[in-house]
């Protein structure tokens, strides 16, 4: 399938996701913060984001910087990339709706936080997580050098590791048994069956 197309796809969806972000925080801006976990740890593991899904990803898309660590992959790949690169939007979309003014980029709970169990969050527990992995993986299919394609799975992928459990553990001390009793009905990424 031609570059040119894979590219403008994942640019489209990309800058869509951020003028989502963008008025999200401008929604959760008067929920004050009252706790906060936003550790050096958890600063530079957004910068390594930052640098793995917009920086590199951009760089592959606008110049021909990184043309000597290209790949192709085959025509089935690319177009599950375009399939799937809706649907992680759309699960984004409603996980942000769904979470409304609780949401925070990083490791925080705020002034009037509310447990959400309901909409997305019913059937999965960080269904924001999901759609990011989603999208990494787009990032892979789409983008055809190992730089800016790679770059989003192994940065997103250290962040999920090392932030999942403290953010679990931190709803747990926030929200005590009835955080316990959610995380028993619901899997990380996947509904449960
Ligand atoms: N991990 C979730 C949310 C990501 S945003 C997801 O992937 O969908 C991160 C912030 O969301 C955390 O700092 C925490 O304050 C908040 N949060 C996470 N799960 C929540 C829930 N079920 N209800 C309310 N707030 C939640």
């Amino acid at each position: 399938m031609k570059v040119f197309i894979l590219k403008s796809a994942f640019l489209i969806i990309w800058i869509s996701c951020y003028i989502l972000r963008y008025k999200h925080i401008k929604h959760t801006k008067r929920n004050k913060i009252s706790v906060n976990q936003k550790t050096t740890k958890e600063k530079a593991l957004l910068g390594f984001t930052s640098l793995g899904m917009m920086l590199l990803p951009l760089i592959s898309i606008f110049s021909d910087l990184f043309d000597f660590a290209s790949y192709k992959l085959p025509i089935v790949f690319q177009a599950t990339g375009l399939v799937l690169l809706p649907v992680s939007f759309w699960l984004f979309y409603r996980s942000h709706k769904d979470l409304g003014k609780n949401w925070s980029a990083t490791l925080e709970i705020r002034e009037e936080h509310k447990l959400v169990t309901k909409g997305i969050y019913n059937s999965i527990r960080h269904p924001m997580y999901s759609a990011i992995w989603l999208w990494v993986i787009c990032q892979a299919l789409l983008i055809d050098d190992y730089i800016g394609g790679l770059a989003g799975i192994i940065s997103f992928g250290l962040l999920y590791l090392l932030r999942v459990k403290e953010e679990e553990a931190m709803m747990k001390e926030e929200f005590g048994q009835e955080y316990i009793e959610y995380m028993s009905k619901t899997n990380r990424l996947i509904p449960k069956i």
